[in-house]
């Protein structure tokens, strides 16, 4: 019978690989349709294998401090209710590729760090900080998309405030042996589709005004997202689980 399959067989191996140049045998990638871009009028849809966190309808997906989140829902979009705290996310999960839309208030209130403040957290931990930097001086590794007090972003990507703004994120968490840090968590992260961080270790866990040492936990964790007492607005949140990276690297 002939093998009509595209390829070759006679070739030679790459070097460090179980397959030869162009090897018909090679398994093919699987298929994923892509999403759609979102909007300022409208969130986008994500691809056909993400992991929808919210779409916005409602948080049935989410948990607040003590039992259902509190944060508002309305238009498509979730806003933080200053004082009822962080809201995390039901599912736990580890490395990814994270799609997230925020916007500061419209409303221009406070400076520094009081301008439309909240963050996401991975793993509930790691935190890429979320702040209305559009002509609001702050210190460096607080400004928005920084890795909260440790690495500021390579640009200041903002847009101005009450606008959609996107952080796609690539993120590897930390790997422990016991107590014993292996491999220390690893992200990359696009502000409004511009490189902020590329493939940046996290030192340590993000704090304020501290440094403190990795602690082990788990390879997957939730997302949690900050009510530090400002209005901020999030949309069209995904994940897709990068299980073949993993397999590569493990
Ligand atoms: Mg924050």
């Amino acid at each position: 019978m002939t093998d009509n399959r595209p390829g070759y067989d006679d070739t030679p191996l790459i070097p460090g690989s179980n397959y030869k140049v162009h090897d018909k045998n090679r398994p093919q990638p699987r298929v994923v349709t892509p999403g759609t871009e979102s909007t300022q009028d409208k969130a986008g849809q994500a691809p056909s294998d993400a992991v929808v966190l919210f779409d916005g309808a409602d948080l049935s997906s989410w948990t607040g401090r003590a039992g259902p989140a509190q944060w508002k829902v309305q238009d498509g979009y979730m806003e933080v209710v200053p004082g009822t705290g962080n809201i995390k996310t039901r599912r736990h999960f580890g490395d990814c590729q994270l799609h997230i839309e925020w916007a500061a208030p419209g409303v221009v209130k406070g400076e520094s760090q009081g301008r439309g403040n909240s963050g996401v957290f991975l793993m509930g931990i790691y935190e890429v900080q979320v702040l209305d930097c559009f002509n609001n001086p702050t210190y460096a590794d607080g400004l928005t998309a920084a890795l909260y007090g440790q690495c500021p972003p390579l640009v200041n990507a903002c847009r101005n405030p009450g606008l959609w703004q996107t952080y796609d994120l690539i993120w590897l968490g930390p790997r422990f042996e016991g107590e014993k840090l292996v491999r220390p968590a690893r992200i990359t992260v696009l502000h409004n589709g511009i490189v902020a961080h590329h493939d940046k270790e996290l030192i340590c866990p993000t704090t304020h005004r501290a440094v403190q040492p990795y602690q082990s936990h788990a390879e997957i964790g939730p997302l949690a997202l900050q009510d530090h007492g400002d209005l901020v607005r999030y949309r069209n949140i995904w994940y897709r689980p990068m299980t073949d990276y993993d397999q590569a690297v493990n």
